[in-house]
């Protein structure tokens, strides 16, 4: 499961901008993987650097020297909307001169067709199939005597998820939508202010957290300093899988550290799915710090069974065959030696489609795991996601099709546990109406019947060309 993007912001006169926003999306790759880009403005002009790869292979001394200014925005690109390809390598610049914007987003806009057929009609020209260059155009056509005024009057036509940095020739802006899906954060430096997904990046820029920006809230960052903005805000979306899997275990959301959260899923899995077992462990990373919640609570040794290679991204060689044929065994290595005969509980954060599981399993069961007891920091998946984190097409969500015995059948697994929605709420610590739960529970925060509808006959058209698993 991926999350959509990473995005990042600088204003700092008299410093690299875009040196910083290169720390920063580099604190930011686990959002993204599959393009980077950064957009400066020195006041005359915008420039925008925008390839393929990671964050490390897209830049280098040369292309970061040419990105001059006092400004820069920043991305990190997993595809939702709009394929995996070059042109919708972000931040996208859309305007000329003084109505140029260069912008970055998280998220996904679930009536950008609608709007870009409507902007096509209006003669708006679209170089991308990404979603963020409607909101660019959306922006630029929509009146407002300043930039303010557009993206306010932008905002309500904009349906579903979205943290934005944008940026023109004199200004920075954060703008974060009114479900406030995706987070947003900003910090200040010696000499300005930096804006980012996550707090983890304020962290390795030496930046220090003034505020999480608010659900509906705008940042307006110039020589005048900031100015904020706050829009009508109904009801609240963060997304839940923030706190269990996308955000990394440093950052802070809501003033929580993402690790104490886990740490409490694991506690609360403890709670509700207790076994006689011989060690703990997680599956790296994400469900390190579950698995301590989950040790602690239940007075079981906690033990490292598998050694992650951390150095596995996103790799543009397309494997060997027998190199694929190992599966998880390319990232993954197990350790026999603590294995060899232990009933284990192994604590991950979720099963999505349920291709992964199952090889984890036979990887531990074949390093000598005797017993093996999943338990899952998410509830069940039920319902796929149209908020920017590509999932699945219901059909493929194995817990849509199967149920919790069947997919402990399925996994290989001697039990197995899903942490209810009221124990992931127990353990994030504040009021359910706070989050987007819509994987679990169906329940999405605004109409998505017309996606529904899009989606079920993609299914058709999957079931109808593969025999499910
Ligand atoms: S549907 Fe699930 S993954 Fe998507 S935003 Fe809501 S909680 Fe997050």
């Amino acid at each position: 499961m991926h999350e959509s993007c990473g995005v990042f912001g600088v204003y700092a006169p008299n410093e690299d901008v875009a040196r910083l926003t290169f720390y920063g999306l580099f604190a930011l790759q686990h959002r993204g993987q599959e393009s980077a880009g950064i957009a400066t403005s020195d006041g005359k002009q915008i420039r925008v650097y925008a390839k393929m790869g990671l964050v490390s292979q897209v830049f280098d001394e040369d292309s970061l020297t040419h990105l001059t200014g006092d400004i820069a925005i920043g991305h990190n690109r997993y595809s939702t909307t709009g394929s995996s390809r070059p042109d919708n390598a972000q931040p996208i610049l859309v305007g000329e001169g003084d109505d140029a914007i260069a912008i970055a987003h998280n998220g996904n806009i679930i009536n950008a067709e609608f709007l870009r057929q409507e902007l096509s009609d209006l003669g708006y020209g679209f170089h991308t199939s990404t979603d963020t260059e409607v909101i660019a155009n959306l922006i630029l056509a929509t009146h407002g005597k300043d930039w303010v005024e557009k993206i306010r009057n932008a905002m309500p036509r904009l349906q579903g998820a979205y943290s934005l940095t944008i940026l023109t020739r004199h200004k920075l802006f954060a703008v974060r939508g009114p479900l406030g899906v995706r987070p947003l954060c900003l910090g200040a430096i010696d000499n300005g202010w930096v804006v980012a997904s996550e707090t983890c990046a304020l962290d390795h820029v030496g930046a220090s957290l003034v505020k999480e920006i608010e659900s509906g809230e705008i940042l307006s960052i110039s020589e005048n300093g900031i100015e904020s903005y706050r829009e009508e805000v109904g009801r609240r979306a963060l997304c839940i899988f923030e706190y269990i899997y996308f955000a990394r275990p440093d950052s802070v959301i809501n003033g929580r550290l993402l690790y104490d959260a886990r740490q409490a899923m694991g506690e609360e899995l403890a709670v509700e799915y207790p076994v006689d077992v011989d060690l703990v462990m997680g599956v790296p990373d994400s469900a390190t710090a579950a698995a301590i919640g989950y040790s602690r609570k239940s007075g079981i040794p906690l033990r490292e069974g598998l050694i992650k290679n951390r150095y596995v991204g996103r790799t543009f060689i397309e494997p060997h065959q027998r190199i694929r044929d190992l599966g998880v065994k390319l990232k993954f290595n197990p350790l026999p030696q603590v294995l060899e005969g232990k009933r284990a509980v192994v604590v991950d954060d979720s099963i999505v489609r349920g291709t992964t599981t199952p090889q984890v399993i036979r990887l531990l069961r074949r390093s000598g795991a005797k017993e093996i007891h999943m338990r899952i920091c998410a509830p069940p998946i039920r319902y796929p996601c149209f908020f920017g984190v590509d999932m699945a097409t219901r059909w493929e969500l194995i817990a849509a099709r199967k149920s919790i015995p069947e997919i402990k059948e399925f996994i290989g697994a001697d039990s197995l546990g899903y942490l209810s929605v009221e124990g992931l709420i127990k353990a994030v610590a504040l009021p359910r109406d706070n989050f987007c739960l819509a994987c679990f529970t169906g329940d999405y925060p605004i109409p998505v019947q017309l996606e529904m509808d899009k989606l079920a006959l993609e299914s058709v058209a999957v079931r109808r060309s593969e025999p499910p698993v």
